[in-house]
């Protein structure tokens, strides 16, 4: 069990520790160093236990600062506050034009913050500051943005119904949408300040109250953000922020009988634990899962777009996304082209830490992850796919992988399989239409695929034919707030993002009056 496996490397516990060997930032004057406490009831308090734990920057292995390590009794505070501010308070009295503006203040103040929270995901995830600067942080303002367009139009809508054995008495009909009520929402390290926009975006939105418990490797900009959430006005309680185990204070949340719902983001194998855990009072659970997902270069593809997007569709993150295009078929034609092509861009990857200024891909997030991916590189490379570039790991320092390309894969090897949720594509040549389609479908995951093609007829039937919540056709890992991301099979449970992710905040009231 992973999780089980995790504790052995896990950053170590310990009580006002002082941080080391932060990297001066202009930007984060002096607060990166202090120690992090949690956000209950509008107050920053440390954790009932005393705990805390370190937070490291991936590149070194150095700890950034101390986090409070908020446990069962924490969550029951947190969870007690966000219930009190949802029955009773401001927020619960709030029009939703006041909710709206909330929220779109929050999106300013971040968009004012943006270098700051670049810096932050940099040191705290290990990406490269450029990247968190262009897509992490315009992607959260924008989504907190587009939900807070949303506050104002959650409606119902109104129905002539007949009543066939009530003649000649009349009705009028509706619904209403209400918030869900107090919200768990439990995310992971590979888009920190990211996932928990598309969290607590749609809750808020939906006049939700929420506690909010970050990855335990990237706690940093959740934290930060939750100052801004205070700063724009939210009341007390509206957010809470309890950082802490997956095992101890994720637990908690999963289970605790006084939330309505829990929202999940992370690996399928906890998203199974989150289910059972819910399944006790039959909360609602929405899951952001795992992914492998098919990436198909057919023969007429233009290849001068489909070569550099295959190699983004991978790389980009580090390979770190649960949609990562990890499987990549290309048609026999062009096989050794393309597969070239990617491993020669692969090899020209600038490898190093987030912060310097030229880094195209940084550490892997954790020791955890550089151990898993490793070992399953190893196990690939043992059952007799042949690295075409990458293979190892880069450096001795930090927690840093080649980029990485195989060939020689073969359905049910492990590589082809499992979510390496690292920069490794396996690149497979197939010759035709329907069998490409048919390995693609054929995996546990059904989050995300991509078709690059210039037949439009071919595009929008492949589109069809596959079995994932997102198809990009000549393009990859294009987001937008306004269109909802989830996944088929494995790969989760509802949409997270446009209209859809109101759906996971609101029950639907029907009511009916008699006239
Ligand atoms: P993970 O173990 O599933 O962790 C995700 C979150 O769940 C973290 O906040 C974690 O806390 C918490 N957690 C762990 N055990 C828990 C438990 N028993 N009860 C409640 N919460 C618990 O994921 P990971 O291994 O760190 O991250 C990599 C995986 O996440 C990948 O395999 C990838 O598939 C998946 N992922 C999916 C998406 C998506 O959008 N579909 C996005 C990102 C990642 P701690 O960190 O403190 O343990
Ligand atoms: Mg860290």
């Amino acid at each position: 069990m992973k999780a089980a496996s995790r504790t052995s490397v896990r950053s170590p516990r310990s009580k006002n520790t002082s941080s080391t060997s932060v990297p001066a930032q202009p930007e984060l004057p002096g607060w990166i160093r202090e120690p992090k406490h949690l956000l209950i009831n509008g107050k920053w308090v440390e954790a009932a236990s005393g705990e805390s734990f370190a937070t490291v920057d991936p590149a070194s292995g150095s700890t950034l600062c101390h986090v409070a390590a908020g446990a069962k009794e924490d969550i029951d505070q947190a969870v007690a506050a966000a219930r009190n501010a949802f029955e009773s308070g401001p927020w619960r009295s709030m029009t939703a034009s006041e909710r709206g503006r909330l929220i779109w203040r929050l999106a300013d103040l971040l968009e004012e913050h943006a270098d700051e929270f670049a810096t932050l995901e940099s040191l705290d995830n290990g990406k490269p500051r450029a990247v968190a600067r262009v897509a992490d942080v315009p992607l959260a303002v924008d989504l907190f943005r587009y939900m807070a367009g949303w506050a104002t139009k959650i409606h119902g809508s109104t129905f002539p119904i007949s009543v066939p054995y009530a003649p000649g008495a009349q009705f009028f009909s509706y619904t209403q949408r209400e918030p869900i009520g107090v919200v768990g929402q439990i995310i992971p390290w590979n888009f920190p300040l990211l996932m928990a926009a598309w969290k607590l975006g749609p809750a808020l939105a939906t006049g939700c109250t929420v506690v909010l418990k970050p990855a335990e490797q990237t706690p940093l900009s959740a934290l930060r953000l939750g100052e801004l959430i205070q700063q724009a006005g939210f009341p007390d309680g509206v957010v809470n922020i309890v950082t802490g185990f997956g095992e101890t204070a994720g637990a908690a949340l999963a289970g605790h009988p006084g939330i309505d719902k829990v929202a999940f983001t992370g690996s399928t194998e906890v998203g199974k634990l989150i289910v059972r855990a819910a399944s006790h009072d039959l909360k609602k659970v929405s899951l952001e899962l795992g992914g492998k997902s098919p990436n198909i270069v057919l023969a007429d593809a233009d290849l001068e777009t489909a070569i550099p997007g295959a190699a983004s569709a991978i790389f980009f993150n580090h390979g770190q996304c649960c949609c990562a295009g990890s499987r990549l078929y290309v048609h026999k034609k062009h096989f050794d082209q393309v597969v070239e092509g990617v491993a020669s861009a692969a090899r020209k990857i600038k490898v190093g830490p987030g912060l310097s200024p030229d880094t195209e891909m940084g550490p892997l997030v954790s020791e955890e992850q550089l151990n898993r991916v490793m070992g399953l590189l190893k196990s690939g490379q043992s059952e007799g796919a042949k690295p075409v570039a990458g293979g190892s790991r880069h450096g001795k320092a930090g927690y840093f992988v080649q980029p990485t390309v195989l060939v020689n894969t073969q359905p049910g090897m492990r590589v082809m399989e499992e979510e390496i949720f690292g920069p490794v594509v396996c690149a497979v040549p197939f010759t035709d239409e329907e069998e490409v389609i048919r390995s693609a479908n054929g995996n546990i995951y059904g989050l995300a695929a991509a078709v690059w093609t210039s037949n439009l007829s071919k595009a929008h039937r492949i589109a069809s034919a596959l079995r994932a919540g997102t198809v990009w056709v000549n393009c990859y890992n294009i987001f937008d707030a306004a269109l909802p991301f989830g996944g088929y099979k494995q790969s989760g449970w509802g949409r997270e993002m446009g209209a859809e992710a109101l759906e996971l905040y609101t029950e639907t009231k029907a009511v009916c009056v008699r006239l």
